[in-house]
């Protein structure tokens, strides 16, 4: 029961953020982040209509699939990811939210067998414990990936600080969202660029605010 009556309440936050900026509902995804949940978590949220679900370890990820079969399931890989576990999961994703450089995005290319939908994940504070890119870096890097034809860069992605207040979220989220914009005028085609992925439990209603896309919730779900 739990679950449902934190669907609803999440559901109708995500309502209200998108209706005090005028935005549409069906302009946010809600990536459903299961990690360290069991699979009866994801099934309660299947069968409430989600169908995004986010892991962001291998083991975890592989776990949930085997045990989730249903073909209108998205996966989207959320945690930082080893070079030497891209093979183990590349081909079972739909989406990868934390291409952070380019000895990553250059194992993809080798192991994938089509075009990966992937987020670079953005160092928007630029907390040394925080993984990404700096932004000042953001454009060479997109650049470099020219190269690599199953590297599609479909949006941008960052991490707030959890001590982060209110107004510093926005202003974050804010930079985040002009950063996509800058790349997705540039229409490369490797690089469209048109999303982005912020905003967690604690967030995502300044996040839906400032332009979300994607929003990536877990423990909203199961508190
Ligand atoms: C765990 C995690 C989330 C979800 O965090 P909650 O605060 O539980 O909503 C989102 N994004 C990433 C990258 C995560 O690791």
């Amino acid at each position: 029961m739990t679950i449902i009556s934190n669907c609803q309440r999440i559901e109708s936050r995500i309502q209200d953020s998108v209706a005090t900026v005028n935005r549409h509902a069906d302009e946010v995804t809600c990536v459903a982040v299961t990690k360290q949940r069991p699979v009866a978590d994801l099934q309660a949220l299947y069968e409430v209509g989600y169908r995004h679900f986010g892991e962001n370890r291998p083991e975890g990820l592989l776990e949930k699939q085997s045990a989730c079969q249903q073909e209108d399931i998205k996966w989207h890989f959320i945690g930082s990811l080893q070079t030497r576990k891209v093979k183990q999961i590349i081909n079972q994703i739909d989406y990868l939210h934390s291409l952070d450089r380019e000895s990553l995005a250059k194992e993809i290319n080798k192991r994938a067998e089509r075009p990966v939908a992937c987020f670079v994940q953005v160092n928007v504070s630029g907390e040394t414990s925080k993984s990404g890119v700096s932004p000042e870096r953001l454009e060479s890097f997109i650049d470099e990936l020219a190269i690599y034809p199953n590297v599609l860069v479909v949006g941008l992605m960052t991490m707030a600080p959890i001590e982060a207040n209110a107004n510093e979220l926005s202003v974050y989220f804010k930079r985040l969202k002009s950063l996509q914009e800058e790349i997705a005028a540039k229409k490369l085609s490797f690089a469209p660029c048109t999303q982005t992925s912020m905003g967690m439990s604690g967030d995502y209603q300044i996040a839906i605010q400032e332009g979300a896309s994607f929003v990536r919730i877990g423990s909203a779900f199961f508190d």
